[in-house]
């Protein structure tokens, strides 16, 4: 099964969110576990909630992902930082289980300074106080671009933190296409070694999601800066690689790009045009 949708708002609700999304053909969805920048969670409906979960049974929609908030740092040396990043995330994995949630996509966090090592310790001294035995949405780093100070950018960095927590096995990773070629992964012209080091240094079987950005910039620029599908580096092939590539099952495939809800419209339709009939 392949999963599309594209990373909405849900501020009228889960159940309206789900609707909207089978109307363009999306079968998974996207959304801030909280305002992105990072203040109040909403209270949860569940009225809401259970129309929504029966709605996505009716429409055979795939998983629920959210996303944290982008203002966290899992990383940071700053003992208020952190501890901030701490007590949202088990805020918000508490909330989401409740709303049938399976995955929330968190950013491995920014050493500012610090070194990876550091970094990569910081976030996954983060990850071993969040999660516990109950912990049932999984967590997915997030592989970035490796703007600045960002942690997380090579699939080494990825596996580093994975191995440091002790619930190893509620930790997976979501890939971004922007992320990755301007990481300096060529996704364009040298998909299948990619896929092969990834599956080598992590494995296929962590990747639960994958978000599916043109980009703006060059290989290896170390640049994030999102691109509708076919304007950007990568062009339409790329994606049409990805979808058709025997490893990608069973992945929510998540458009952020530019634009609102039309766009995603439209680029659903040419993402589901290029998938083979064999896939
Ligand atoms: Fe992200
Ligand atoms: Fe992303
Ligand atoms: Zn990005």
């Amino acid at each position: 099964m392949v999963y599309i949708g594209a990373h909405i708002s849900i501020s009228e609700g889960y159940e309206k969110a789900v609707k909207q999304a089978a109307d363009i053909e999306r079968n998974t969805m996207q959304f801030f576990s909280r305002n992105p920048r990072g203040s109040s969670a909403k209270a949860l409906n569940f009225n809401d909630i259970k129309r929504a979960e029966n709605l996505r049974k009716e429409l055979n929609f795939g998983p629920l992902v959210a996303h944290a908030p982008y203002v966290i740092n899992l990383a940071s040396h700053k003992e208020n930082v952190w501890h901030f990043a701490k007590v949202v995330m088990e805020e918000d994995l508490e909330r989401l289980s409740t709303a049938g949630v399976s995955y929330m996509v968190v950013h491995p966090g920014n050493h500012v300074g610090k070194g990876i090592e550091y970094g990569i310790q910081r976030t996954a001294d983060c990850l071993n106080e969040v999660l516990t035995e109950e912990t049932d949405v999984m967590v997915l780093l997030e592989g970035m671009a490796g703007v600045g100070t960002e942690v997380g950018y090579t699939f080494e960095q990825l596996k580093e933190i994975i191995e440091k927590v002790d619930y190893e096995e509620k930790v997976g990773v979501c890939l971004d296409t922007c992320h990755l070629y301007c990481a300096g992964y060529d996704i364009r012209d040298n998909l299948n070694d990619v896929f092969e080091e990834f599956d080598e240094i992590i494995g296929f079987g962590r990747l639960k999601a994958f978000h599916i950005n043109d980009s703006k910039n060059p290989l290896g620029s170390r640049k994030d800066r999102h691109e509708n599908i076919g304007d950007g580096e990568l062009g339409i092939k790329t994606f049409e690689n990805i979808l058709n590539h025997p490893k990608i099952i069973d992945v929510s495939l998540i458009l952020e790009t530019p634009g609102k809800v039309d766009v995603y419209e439209k680029e659903i339709k040419l993402l589901r045009s290029l998938i083979k009939e064999n896939k």
